[in-house]
C-alpha cells in the first residue's frame, strides 16, 4: 500500500460532501473543517438564513459551499438533497447526518407528536439520508463515508430524554448495521457520540426549560463538575473527529461509535 504523508491523510480535495443541519452549531463547525480540507460542502437545512451566513464564511475563506432547503425528516427531501449534491459537485463522497433535535421532556409527559418529531428527524432522517447516499455511492463505485451524530444519551441513561436517547441509541445500532451492509462497497459508516457541546440548540433548550420554571444551570454545573477533562465541549471538538472519519486517515475504520465527551462516560 502507498504511504501517504500526514498532509495527504487529511486532504479532502475533490470530494463532494453533504452535512445535514449544517447551518449552525456542531454542523456549522463540521462544514468549516470539511471545506478547509478541500471538500465542496452542501448544507442541507431548514434554516436558510443561517445556512447562507455559513456558506458565505466558507466562500470568504476560499472554500466551496452551497445550500439546499431540506427537512431531515422527509424521505423525499433526503433523496432530492443527495441528488443535488452529486450533481452540483460531480461526486458524492461524504455524508454527515448531523441534523437533530433534543427537547427534554419527562417520559410521563411525552406526547405522540413529540416522540414522532424527535424520532423522525434524528433516526428516520439518518436512515433515509444514508440509504440515498449509499445508492449514489454504489453507482459511483468509489466508496464513501457516512458519519452519524449519535450522543452519549444513546449510550448512557439520563432523565427526561427517553425519546431522544431512544433515537440516538437507534443511530448507534444503525451505524453498526449499515457499516456491515455497506462494507462490500467500501462505504465506511461511523458515528460520534458527543457529550454536552455548547451550541445554539443547547442554549435554546436552557431558555425553554427556564421559561417552564426548571433550572438548568445547576444541572449544567453538575455535568461539568463530573467531566474528567474539566470543561464543556465546543463544536470544533466534534468537527475535528468528523474530519478524521471523513479522511483517508480513517480508511480502515468502520462501524465504530466514538464518544467525544471530555471523558463523561468514564465518570
Ligand atoms: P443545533 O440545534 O445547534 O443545530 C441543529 C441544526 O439542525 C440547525 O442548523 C437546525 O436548523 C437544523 N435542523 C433542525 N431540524 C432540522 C430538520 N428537520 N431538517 C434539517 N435541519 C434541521 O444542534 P447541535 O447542538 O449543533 O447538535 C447537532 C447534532 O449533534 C444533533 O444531532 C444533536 O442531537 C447532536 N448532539 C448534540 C449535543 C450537544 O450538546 N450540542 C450532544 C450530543 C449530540
Amino acid at each position: 500500500m502507498d504511504r501517504k504523508s500526514n498532509a495527504e491523510l487529511l486532504d479532502l480535495g475533490g470530494k463532494g460532501a453533504i452535512v445535514t443541519g449544517g447551518a449552525v452549531g456542531i454542523g456549522r463547525s463540521i462544514c468549516y473543517r470539511l471545506a478547509e480540507a478541500g471538500a465542496s460542502v452542501m448544507i442541507a437545512d431548514i434554516d436558510l438564513d443561517e445556512a447562507s451566513k455559513t456558506i458565505e464564511k466558507i466562500r470568504a475563506r476560499g472554500g466551496k459551499a452551497q445550500v439546499i432547503r431540506a427537512d431531515a425528516s422527509s424521505v423525499e427531501d433526503a433523496n432530492r438533497a443527495i441528488e443535488a449534491t452529486a450533481k452540483a459537485f460531480g461526486s458524492l463522497d461524504i455524508l454527515v447526518n448531523n441534523a437533530g433535535v433534543y427537547p427534554t421532556c419527562p417520559a410521563l409527559d411525552t406526547t405522540e407528536k413529540l416522540w414522532d418529531k424527535v424520532l423522525s428527524i434524528n433516526l428516520k432522517g439518518t436512515f433515509f439520508y444514508s440509504q440515498a447516499a449509499a445508492r449514489e455511492m454504489i453507482k459511483q463505485a468509489k466508496g464513501g463515508r457516512i458519519i452519524n451524530l449519535a450522543s452519549i444519551d444513546g449510550l448512557h441513561p439520563h432523565v427526561e430524554v427517553a425519546h431522544y436517547g431512544a433515537s440516538k441509541g437507534g443511530v448507534v445500532m444503525l451505524t453498526r448495521d449499515l457499516a456491515l451492509e455497506f462494507a462490500p462497497y467500501q462505504i465506511l459508516v461511523n458515528a460520534i457520540a458527543p457529550g454536552s457541546i455548547m451550541t445554539k440548540g443547547v442554549e435554546q433548550e436552557r431558555i425553554a426549560r427556564e421559561a417552564a420554571g426548571k433550572t438548568t444551570q445547576e444541572l449544567m454545573d453538575e455535568f461539568v463538575r463530573r467531566l474528567p477533562l474539566g470543561r464543556p465541549g465546543f463544536p470544533d471538538d466534534i468537527a475535528k473527529v468528523v474530519l478524521f472519519l471523513a479522511s483517508p486517515a480513517a480508511d480502515y475504520v468502520t462501524g465504530t461509535v466514538i464518544p467525544v465527551d471530555g471523558g463523561y462516560l468514564l465518570s
